[in-house]
């Protein structure tokens, strides 16, 4: 609950017209709530009572795909530097990214923020459409939400959608033989993040920088929902990239393996890497420890991670084609004694792993992993 502060109201009566220099506290958290509503067009046909009564009713048909994401201020951004806007539509978007890596199609969002008290409305408004921005790229309908007051800023949102085909694609169908497959560059996103905390400390002055795409995988990740509905009918198993490739591919290894355990080998040389991070480190940026240590480890790049049959080559590179979007063939899976990524160099010897960059509740032994 925010309060009202009602003498605030009086005073800059004429700016909540232009809603100006106000506080979210100002208008309170049924204002904030109004306006929010009053800004969102509820016009699908499936929504028999949206934001404004105690829950949301949907007509459904069929099963449904639900994902929820948590961002809380400095753990998962950097709300000095990170805009509100692209605040918002960056947390739609890794939502939109967990419907696409099961091949779904978005349909209904629920919003929860907490925000500090001395929060400006212009902040919220920015936030919210932002979110709202990547909501009718998507085709996404806000259906409620919750508002409260918090220490830090955070926000949760819940995403409701439908497999685009009869079934979903799970983490659990990658088969020994199958090609791994990633859609668009690995370790940008990281890379801007370590770039913008640079930037905090003095190291680097943003206003030189030129490789401005490594800022934008970090602010505005574009999630791949398009390409997950088309891979929908050919991938075996996927995921997006979340975490980094060894931890997520790890995850399709674990899930895949209940069974028959299987272990990837993936080819380093074949690793997508863009240009602009291939120029950040001039040369090779698997040469660089920090460089391979962020291809390979460096979370949050929200592309498509995804095995299939070798047969299905043409096609996937035929969608690349399509949907204007590099996909890359980076390994292979096999059976294995146990659920392991084994790195392998041009020449196909084995390179060792670099540490796992990050994780919420680090333990030392899983770190060494
Ligand atoms: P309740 O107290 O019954 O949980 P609230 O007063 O929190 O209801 O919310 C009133 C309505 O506004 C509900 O429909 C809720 O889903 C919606 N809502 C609340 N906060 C938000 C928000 N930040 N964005 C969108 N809808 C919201
Ligand atoms: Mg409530």
């Amino acid at each position: 609950m925010i309060p009202v502060n009602f003498n605030n109201v009086k005073i800059k009566i004429k700016n909540i017209i232009e809603h100006k220099n106000l506080k979210l506290r100002d208008i309170g958290e049924f204002g904030w709530i109004n306006r929010v509503r009053s800004r969102v067009l509820q016009g699908r046909s499936g929504i028999l009572a949206g934001i404004g009564d105690d829950s949301a009713w949907i007509k459904s048909q069929g099963s449904l795909l639900i994902t929820c994401d948590l961002l809380i201020e400095n753990v998962h951004f950097l709300k000095d530097i990170h805009p509100p806007r692209l605040l918002g539509r960056k947390a739609l978007s890794v939502n939109l990214s967990d419907i696409a890596a099961m091949s779904g199609i978005p349909q209904y969002a629920l919003v929860a923020i907490g925000f500090p008290q001395d929060t400006e409305l212009e902040y919220a408004d920015e936030l919210m459409e932002g979110f709202l921005e990547v909501a009718v790229e998507h085709k996404v309908e806000l259906i409620g939400g919750d508002t409260t007051a918090s220490e830090k800023l955070c926000l949760s949102i819940t995403v409701f959608g439908k497999p685009a085909h009869k079934k979903p694609v799970l983490r659990s169908g990658a088969k020994p033989g199958d090609d791994i497959w990633v859609t668009g560059t690995l370790g940008d996103a990281s890379l801007g993040f370590e770039l913008l905390k640079k930037s905090q400390t003095g190291e680097l002055d943003l206003s030189d920088f030129h490789h401005s795409s490594l800022l934008v995988k970090h602010f505005d990740p574009d999630p791949r929902v398009e390409a997950g509905i088309m891979l929908g009918k050919i991938a075996n198993s996927m995921i997006d990239l979340s975490d980094g490739l060894i931890s997520d591919l790890g995850h399709i290894l674990e899930e895949s393996g209940k069974k028959t355990t299987v272990k990837a080998e993936v080819y380093l040389d074949k690793l997508p890497i863009s240009k602009d991070f291939k120029e950040y480190f001039k040369g090779n940026p698997l040469d660089d420890e920090n460089g391979l240590s962020l291809v390979l480890t460096g979370g949050e790049d929200y592309e498509l991670l995804f095995t299939a049959k070798q047969s299905s080559r043409s096609k996937i590179l035929e969608f690349s084609r399509k949907l204007d979007l590099p996909i890359s063939r980076v390994g292979r899976i096999k059976k294995g004694k146990k659920a392991e990524v084994i790195l392998r160099d041009e020449k196909a010897r084995k390179v060792k792993h670099p540490r796992l960059k990050f994780e919420h509740f680090p333990s030392q032994e899983r770190q060494m992993t």
